[in-house]
């Protein structure tokens, strides 16, 4: 039996994990449920799944929850809530599945606490891969990933020896902007961008996803999950997402996971690790035709990819900032204040004016965070 704490348990990544919890009522027990303002989902939750405790990060739909709910669970109001879920003495395993760098503080106090990490929350990872990677060390806990090219990359690699593998393969949907002329991408809607042609995922990541941020995100991931250098790590834009990434090896092999798309698949994965279970979701059925394509991505268009090789290479808080000026213009560009071109331009603008010093501690990375927001937010 695993218990588990979801950070974000009312969003897409969230939801899909408690329907793993009620396709194995006999294998998980929910311990902590975090929500930042969804109440009325919250609340069938907590209702449906009885955690010891559930949190409501916003003021003032904390309190309209707790007017109402008369229940056994302890609510929990503010940021406090999500260190309280990291930290919960009753938890095994904590689902990261929140959106962005405010999932920092909340992992690594799960790491301290020598909780599992099931990791959705890539930005996290991203931000702050030099001080996750060396507590989950310290602390001798897994990090188990959840993102499904991720997860694919670690069931290939399971029983290689690491002498074997040449290089990492991640593929890309390429988004809904896939096709368009190179001189259109820049004016794309929210609207465009949101019509995601493969998965249906949070507005933040979908965004990413149009522009590939969300790829280059996943190429530093993969350097910190995996320990990989940048040039062994490889993308290409597979429309179908049915391979979900690849591994090559040294004799040339390639080796893929594949599977419809559909999260529980990986999210069910992670929980499971290193058993399988059952999982009640449309299979791939090989008696339909199917047609696998790979395109290479289009770098000039879609500029953000070799961005984030670029500071992924550059390394210590560069991604740390490239992923927060990209989390406040991408928010810009939902609100309409910006267009859709205007967040590479936004991120660039704080890259260049950043200063890439100081020791890598958990306060000068979210003063470095906080510093990259508040640049973006200016220059918006
Ligand atoms: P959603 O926007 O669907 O859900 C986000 C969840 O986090 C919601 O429960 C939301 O609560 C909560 N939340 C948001 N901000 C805060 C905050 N400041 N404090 C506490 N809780 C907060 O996002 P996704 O599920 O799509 O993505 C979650 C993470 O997983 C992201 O890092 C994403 O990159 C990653 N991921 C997602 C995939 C997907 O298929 N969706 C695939 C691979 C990775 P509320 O509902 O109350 O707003």
């Amino acid at each position: 039996m695993k218990y588990l704490s979801i950070l974000g348990s009312t969003g897409s990544i969230g939801t899909q994990t408690l329907d793993v919890v009620r396709q194995h009522p006999e294998s998980f027990g929910v311990v902590a449920l975090v929500a930042h303002h969804n109440i009325d989902i919250l609340e069938a939750q907590i209702n449906e799944f009885n955690p010891l405790i559930a949190g409501i990060v916003d003021e003032q739909a904390y309190k309209v929850l707790a007017a109402r709910y008369t229940g056994p669970t302890k609510l929990i109001c503010g940021e406090e809530a999500l260190i309280a879920a990291a930290t919960i003495q009753e938890a095994t395993m904590v689902i990261t599945a929140i959106v962005g760098a405010v999932g920092i503080r909340p992992t690594v106090e799960a790491i301290k606490h020598k909780k599992t990490i099931g990791l959705a929350n890539k930005e996290t990872l991203v931000a702050g891969g030099p001080l996750i990677t060396s507590l989950a060390k310290e602390y001798g806990i897994s990090i188990l990933p959840i993102d499904s090219e991720h997860s694919a990359i670690f069931q290939c690699l399971e029983g290689q020896d690491k002498s074997n593998v040449h290089s990492l393969i991640l593929t890309a949907s390429g988004g809904p902007l896939r096709n368009w002329p190179s001189e259109k991408i820049a004016t794309a809607t929210a609207a465009d961008c949101l019509q995601h042609p493969t998965w249906n995922m949070g507005n933040k990541i979908t965004i990413d996803s149009a522009s590939l941020f969300n790829k280059g995100l996943e190429v530093i991931e993969a350097h910190w999950l995996f320990g990989v250098d940048y040039d062994h790590i490889d993308v290409v834009v597979h429309p179908q997402s049915i391979i979900h990434s690849m591994i090559r090896l040294q004799d040339g092999a390639i080796l893929a996971q594949m599977g419809n798309p559909d999260m529980r698949e990986p999210i069910q994965y992670a929980l499971t690790y290193p058993r399988r279970l059952p999982l009640e979701m449309n299979h791939l059925d090989f008696k339909e035709l199917l047609t696998l394509e790979f395109i290479p991505p289009r770098f000039d268009d879609f500029p953000a990819l070799r961005l984030a090789y670029q500071v992924g290479k550059e390394g210590h808080f560069m991604p740390a900032v490239f992923n927060a000026a990209n989390e406040t213009a991408v928010y810009a560009f939902l609100e309409d204040a910006i267009k859709f071109g205007d967040i590479y331009k936004i991120v660039t603008a704080v890259l260049d004016q950043f200063n890439n010093t100081g020791d890598f501690t958990l306060d000068n990375l979210l003063a470095n965070d906080q510093w990259a927001r508040a640049t973006a937010k200016e220059l918006i």
